[in-house]
């Protein structure tokens, strides 16, 4: 069973390849953004409280986060795919310790890079679809990747240090990186099966 942590910048394509490759693999896809979206959508309590922090590019509460992927690993045997999660460094550590409660083990961090010019584009391109309001406003996306920056990328030498953390180009075609992710995991199953 393999657990994977995709990771990168706002708009570097985690969702769309989240979603290729728990196709792929029989793994569940497990997005934050999505959880607190569904939790908006459907009005509950939780939602209601996280609303405004969303609306303004802000991370939300590392407990609130902690808690949906609590949650949604207790309720599968699958493997996992984590896309969004973790954020900072505190969700990291937390994670470390929901895997264990959940006799798991985290397989790799594997982060997807392109330049900033490149997320901005991406996430232009997306607004037109996803009717996201934190996709559709300047501002917005500029403090969502200054809190990427400050917060988030600190999180790359936390899985640098035990060695899970894999880099791979996400500049180009959708099917490009997909290539080279898939090469990634093929590489994981092997070892695991040996
Ligand atoms: P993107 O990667 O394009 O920013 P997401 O759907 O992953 O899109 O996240 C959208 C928003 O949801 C974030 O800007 C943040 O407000 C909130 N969010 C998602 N995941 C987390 C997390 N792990 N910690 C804190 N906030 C989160």
């Amino acid at each position: 069973m393999e657990n994977i942590v995709l990771f990168g910048a706002p708009g570097v394509g985690k969702g769309t390849h989240a979603n290729i490759l728990a196709e792929k693999y029989d793994l569940l896809h497990l997005s934050t953004g999505d959880m607190l979206r569904a939790e908006i959508e459907a009005g509950t309590p939780l939602g209601q409280r996280v609303r405004a922090a969303m609306e303004r590019g802000d991370l939300v509460g590392d407990d609130v986060v902690i808690g949906l992927v609590d949650k949604a690993l207790s309720s599968t045997e699958l493997g996992v795919i984590l896309d969004g999660f973790p954020r900072t460094v505190q969700q990291a550590q937390a994670l470390d310790f929901l895997f264990k409660h959940h006799n798991r083990r985290m397989n790799c961090v594997i982060s997807i890079d392109a330049p900033r010019e490149e997320l901005v584009r991406r996430i232009h391109e997306r607004a037109l679809i996803s009717g996201r309001t934190d996709d559709a406003n300047d501002d917005t996306i500029r403090h969502r990747l200054e809190e990427y920056e400050a917060k988030t990328k600190p999180v790359t030498d936390y899985y640098k240090v035990s060695g899970l953390l894999v880099c791979i180009d996400g500049s180009g075609e959708i099917n490009q990186t997909s290539m080279r992710l898939c090469k990634v995991v093929d590489g994981l199953i092997r070892k695991n099966r040996k």
